[in-house]
């Protein structure tokens, strides 16, 4: 949808011409990473400064358009989407200030991951934690509580150390946890809902190397040990292949030791495991029963042995991500990984035994994250262990994964679980209200910051906003609005 640029000012015909992030006047299509969300903003626009901003924000309400601010836009879900003014962060990339001694950074909210590390590396500096890619912007992590890996790390969202939020009324504030205590616990994690984070400041650590080692291991050998296991190096995650009893336990330390990068195979790695893979998926959808043998044909061809490498802490903790999915991961308490597990197993393996019974995709992902105290953290008070799973689509096609998905997360709830903001879920408010200690909290900070409701996106109205009576869409399924928006 254009929007029609007839009834504006010439002042600020000239300010929307200077801050279009796109040609003016022409519609703009924007998906996801995996292209399984897709809007078509009337207007995307690319602020510089602080100032431009608020000349937004006060645009927006003077003619009732909503407001969406976005890093990468990568986010498996509609979360990023809108059918108002998409505000691109990509010009707020500027280093503000270096603490060397307290290893820490204020950045502008729009850089990359990628470009944090190398910035932080010229300080001698690192993230203490990262997941598995870098291609998020701060902001966007820190916004959706992005997550890594071990017992004493913990999210995104836990080292911002201070922030400045622009909030619906234009007003600039400065949150830290001595001042705007309230704001700062609520805006850590806030979806974009409370309004445009300018700036941040992080807890970093001096840069270091790590050493990963990856081993093959008995699933059940691991839930049988998982204190033992989990706190057995700094950074723990494991990858179960289901129909079999096969993971892969990866673990990495901090270490002083020489680079020794991780070596990819072109023929196993790239030829077998992501082109010839990406071809099995692609016949499996219609011969679904396939998928247990291809499963246990690439552990035992990629994944059956150790590896060790060492490199750039960065680059042991990204992964390749391998092509278009669907995902879902939830988080719950820790001491309730080895059930949930179990209990995601045999439904797994009950429903090969039917004849069009469901049939997944390896892997599942176990990954764990310390406590903290940001009110919409799924962390929030709890250690927890995120069980992710996954869909691939092979060139982009779509493959069956709802009933997956329900199944996992009814596995989820049963055991204390809170979804990853990031990824299309199905928690709705009544569900946070009982899940989220601090649900209303947030609900009311967002009131004040947000009076008109300025940052209500179709996620924000679903999931975080009381269901009014009038409105069927509260309680409209993710699927329908994933195939809405995907057109798949
Ligand atoms: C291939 C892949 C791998 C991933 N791996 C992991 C992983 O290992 N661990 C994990 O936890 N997650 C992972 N994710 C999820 C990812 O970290 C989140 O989706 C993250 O939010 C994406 O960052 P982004 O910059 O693209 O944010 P966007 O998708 O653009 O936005 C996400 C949210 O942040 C808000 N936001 C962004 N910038 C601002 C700002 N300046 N002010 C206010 N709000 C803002 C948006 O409004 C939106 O609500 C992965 C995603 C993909 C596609």
């Amino acid at each position: 949808m254009s929007f029609d640029i007839s009834p504006l000012s010439e002042s600020e015909n000239l300010k929307l011409l200077e801050l279009s992030a796109n040609a003016p006047g022409k519609p703009v299509s924007v998906s996801n990473w995996s292209k399984t969300f897709s809007c078509t903003p009337k207007l995307l626009l690319a602020p510089r400064t602080e100032n431009d901003v608020i000349w937004i924000i006060n645009f927006a309400r003077n003619r009732n358009l909503k407001v969406k601010p976005v890093g990468s836009k990568l986010s498996p879900s509609d979360i990023s989407c809108t059918d108002g003014i998409m505000i691109s962060m990509e010009n707020f990339n500027r280093v503000l200030q270096v603490d060397k001694r307290n290893c820490t950074i204020t950045v502008e909210s729009g850089v990359p991951l990628s470009e944090l590390h190398k910035i932080l590396e010229f300080w001698g500096l690192a993230l203490s934690s990262i997941g598995s890619i870098s291609l998020q912007t701060i902001c966007g992590a820190i916004s959706t509580a992005t997550h890594g890996t071990g017992v004493n790390y913990g999210c995104f969202s836990s080292i911002v150390l201070d922030l400045v939020l622009i909030d619906g009324m234009g007003i600039r504030h400065y949150c830290s946890e001595n001042e705007n205590k309230d704001l700062f616990d609520a805006a850590r994690c806030s979806l974009g809902a409370l309004g445009i984070i300018t700036q941040v400041t992080i807890q970093c650590e001096p840069s270091f190397r790590l050493k990963a080692v990856q081993i093959p291991k008995n699933l059940d050998e691991i839930l049988d040990n998982l204190h033992e296991t989990v706190t057995s190096a700094e950074h723990v995650r494991f990858w179960w292949f289901p129909y079999t009893n096969d993971t892969v336990l990866w673990r990495a330390n901090r270490t002083t030791d020489p680079k020794e990068p991780l070596k990819e195979s072109f023929v196993v790695d790239k030829l077998y495991g992501f082109h010839y893979y990406q071809f099995q998926l692609l016949l499996s959808r219609m011969s679904p029963d396939r998928i247990p043998t291809i499963t246990k044909e690439h552990y035992n061809a990629r994944f059956n042995k150790k590896i060790e490498w060492v490199d750039d802490s960065y680059n042991v903790f990204n992964m390749d991500c391998l092509f278009p999915q669907y995902v879902d991961e939830w988080a719950i308490p820790i001491q309730n990984t080895a059930n949930a597990l179990r209990f995601l197993r045999k439904w797994i393996n009950e429903q090969q035994k039917i004849k069009d019974g469901v049939r997944v995709h390896f892997p599942v992902e176990v990954r764990f994250v310390k406590a903290d105290d940001v009110w919409l953290s799924p962390c929030y008070q709890q250690t927890v262990c995120y069980i992710g799973v996954i869909m691939y689509r092979p060139y982009r096609l779509p493959v069956p994964y709802k009933k997956y998905w329900r199944a996992y997360e009814d596995i989820m709830r049963t055991f204390g679980g809170r979804p990853h903001w990031a990824k299309a879920h199905k928690m709705y408010y009544f569900e946070f209200e009982k899940q989220i200690p601090r649900f209303n909290d947030f609900q009311a900070i967002r009131e004040i910051c947000d009076p008109s409701g300025l940052f209500v996106n179709d996620y924000v109205k679903r999931h975080i906003l009381p269901p009014s009576q009038d409105d069927s869409s509260d309680s409209m399924p993710v699927e329908q609005i994933s195939f809405k928006m995907s057109k798949i």
